[in-house]
């Protein structure tokens, strides 16, 4: 059975909620390591090769395992991701159907609705507020969540070349980046720092995501009706 985004959205709030009541987390960021202990789910970290993690069941306790050498927050999404699966599999009967809706799932649980809302209102929508409060998940991850709360466009740069670019506006808008948005990836690069900047017909900010070989620039924009 296919079902709509609507129908799983709700779905999965729910999901989270009882997971969060049992697990008593109150507020961010959510730990899913937390979570996995008290559902009783044996968690470990083993070289996967090419896979972010697994489940499994062994001597009838429920296991996950995550590709160890991967960075904090992907490790927390991996296991997240296995955690909704898990429980999407108690009430869908169609376990492809449970696994593709699991990193929707992993999203939902590492930011959960009303709380990220909350923040996003907050914070107007400002991406190092958000990824401070919601620190288990990471910097794209948090960017892409906040389409589902606001109309704007988040675009990942990585080495000064457009890797992703989505939009919640109801309209097409162009895979390549304006002029504008060029020229606060470009300031970002030189400062350093997180850089906003007013246009006539936009507003874009940019973040730095830098590691140490790898230079992403995170950008929101958002259009003036
Ligand atoms: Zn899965």
């Amino acid at each position: 059975m296919v079902r709509d985004y609507e129908e799983v959205s709700e779905l999965l709030d729910r999901i989270v909620e009882d997971l969060l009541a049992a697990c008593d987390i109150s507020r961010p960021p959510v730990n899913p390591k937390k979570i996995a202990h008290k559902l009783g789910i044996v968690y470990s970290e083993a070289d996967l090769a090419g896979r972010r993690g697994q489940s499994y069941r062994r001597r009838g306790r429920q296991h996950v395992e995550v590709h160890h050498p991967d960075r904090a927050e992907r490790k927390n999404f991996a296991l997240a991701h296995e955690i909704m699966e898990l429980e999407l599999k108690k009430v869908l009967e169609d376990p492809r159907e449970c696994h593709r809706w699991a990193n929707l799932g992993a999203s939902f649980l590492l930011m959960p609705t009303p709380w990220f809302r909350e923040e996003c209102l907050r914070s107007n929508f400002d991406l190092a507020e958000l990824k401070n409060a919601f620190s288990t998940a990471s910097w794209e991850v948090v960017a892409l969540r906040t389409l589902s709360f606001s109309e704007s466009l988040i675009t990942i740069v990585d080495e000064g070349r457009v890797t992703r670019r989505k939009s919640s506006y109801p309209y097409h808008i162009s895979k390549e980046l304006s002029n504008e948005e060029w020229q606060v990836v470009e300031e970002v690069l030189r400062t350093e720092r997180a850089e906003k900047q007013h246009f006539p017909s936009c507003e874009v900010t940019g973040y730095p995501v830098f590691e140490k070989q790898h230079r992403r620039v995170i950008l929101r924009t958002t259009f003036d009706l």
